[in-house]
């Protein structure tokens, strides 16, 4: 049965990559995904599987299961003096472009996320790369331009296909070491005047966290007006053991969408289906960590992975004017390089050290030693493998999940999202008509809006049955909303 789905889904994608004829049609929904660390663990022998349990390459996995898009970061220089990486994948401008012609194989776009920093950036951390420590701002300005238009010369002409190019990665604080806003906009604009004299078609984003701060999201909006800063796209992170409710997050990033007429996304989301670790390293989400609170609406399971996920493009596609352009979920396939599950004493010592061996030599883990010297006080101290495997949409064994098929594409008609349009959609919708039933969510709702005319009702039942019957109707039912 999956086979099929996945043949259908496979011919529905030809369909939907089929170039698009009219300027006017909004894009597709980004389903996408961050699967940065995936070279390293590949090289660590970690090897992927569809839900059927057939080896695959992971990019089509993905591709099969809906995926229109891949995150990737980038470091500026993530090694040290003798050439050993930093870990989280040693991700830099050489693994861009393999992991953007790999995606573009399968027709999937890319988004370029410049951390602009050796590792990892993020609220708690801007550092400067090596190479732009002690210089001005002004200084500082001209390599970020040069550096991100080289790269993406660079990436693009290794095949990747880049739609999105992300200036700073979760710059809540600062960015490339400057915490000022008034420096941090100059940066910004820097990374944006390359992409723009890259691409002019490419939209330039800017990331950012902490929906829940009231207020927040408004102030760094309107901060970036006032330094006008040119930018496309407003993304955040959400994180929903950390971030808030998904009504406040919509609220939050629906306020840029509707003062500033920016698109949204969110650029980060993840969700454990499990509490246990498989690889010996601490998980972000444990038990007796992170796991407990109001907004933690599901359970921790795939079935929940795949409403967390749904909620959240939900959130998104709340919000007006079809300016929440698409979700990303974190690092997939970051999952174990050698299962620990049921090991104890000396058998889950070695698997453990072999598992070390690994993350060292492969950046497999989130962070190797050879960070020490950049990072001494994190990465120095906590090195080692994936606090995320338990997020992962790959089991253990490297098998897909079933949570993956949240990201399957809504289609016109599909009312009860199982990717096929027949009867049983006609007849949802002339029970939600009668009030005998109401749309399970804002995705139901718009699939289940054939004409557009902002109601569901029995013109839509009757129009979903006559394509069912194959009866051409004039209306885009079966193409992906
Ligand atoms: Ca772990």
């Amino acid at each position: 049965m999956h086979r099929v789905i996945s043949a259908v889904l496979a011919a529905l994608l030809c369909f939907i990559c089929i170039p698009r004829t009219s300027a006017a049609e909004s894009p597709a929904f980004i389903r996408g995904m961050d699967i940065s660390s995936v070279l390293s663990l590949e090289k660590s022998g970690v090897r992927f599987f569809d839900e059927s349990g057939r080896e695959d390459d992971i990019f089509r996995i993905l591709a099969e299961n809906g995926v229109n898009y891949i995150r990737v970061r980038v470091w500026n220089h993530p090694f040290d003096a003798n050439g050993n990486g930093y870990g989280g994948g040693n991700c830099d401008v050489s693994t861009a472009k393999e992991i953007g012609r790999r995606a573009a194989e399968y027709g999937m776009k890319l988004l370029v996320d410049f951390h602009y920093s050796d590792f990892w950036a993020d609220p708690q951390k801007q550092q400067s790369p090596k190479g732009w420590k002690d210089i001005s701002v002004k200084e500082k300005c001209s390599l970020l331009k040069a550096f991100t238009l080289d790269s993406l010369k660079e990436i693009k002409q290794a095949g990747a296909d880049i739609g999105m190019v992300q200036i700073g990665n979760e710059t809540t604080t600062g960015i490339a070491g400057e915490s000022d806003f008034s420096a941090m906009a100059q940066l910004f604009s820097a990374g944006a005047e390359a992409v723009r004299e890259f691409d002019k078609n490419v939209l330039v984003a800017l990331h950012f966290t902490n929906p829940e701060r009231e207020g927040h999201f408004k102030y760094l909006a309107d901060m970036l007006h006032r330094y006008r800063v040119d930018y496309d796209v407003f993304a955040a992170s959400y994180y929903p053991f950390w971030h808030g409710s998904l009504e406040n997050l919509t609220a939050a990033l629906g306020y840029v969408a509707d003062t500033y007429g920016k698109y949204v996304i969110v650029a980060e989301t993840s969700y454990p289906y499990t509490l246990d670790d498989t690889d010996g390293a601490p998980n972000t989400v444990a038990k007796g960590k992170n796991d407990t609170g109001d907004n933690l609406l599901w359970a921790f399971s795939p079935q929940g992975q795949q409403a967390e996920i749904r909620a959240v493009m939900n959130a998104v596609r709340e919000i007006r004017g079809k300016r929440g352009l698409g979700v990303f979920y974190w690092e997939s396939a970051w999952i174990t390089v050698g299962d620990i599950s049921g090991l104890s004493g000396q058998s889950y010592e070695a698997q453990l050290s072999r598992n070390r061996q690994l993350w060292e030599r492969f950046g497999s883990g989130w962070a190797a030693s050879f960070a020490c010297e950049y990072d001494p006080d994190d990465a120095g101290r906590w090195y080692g493998g994936s606090a995320v495997d338990n997020q992962a949409l790959f089991d253990a064994q490297g098998r897909a999940l079933s949570s993956l098929r949240a990201f399957h594409p809504a289609l016109l008609g599909d009312v009860n999202a199982d990717d096929i349009i027949n009867v049983a959609d006609a007849t949802k919708m002339q029970h939600i008509a009668a009030e005998m039933t109401s749309p399970p969510d804002t995705t139901a709702r718009l699939c289940a809006d054939v004409n557009h005319d902002g109601e569901i009702n029995i013109t839509d039942a009757t129009l979903t049955q006559q394509f069912a019957a194959e009866i051409h109707t004039g209306y885009p039912i079966g193409k992906t909303i």
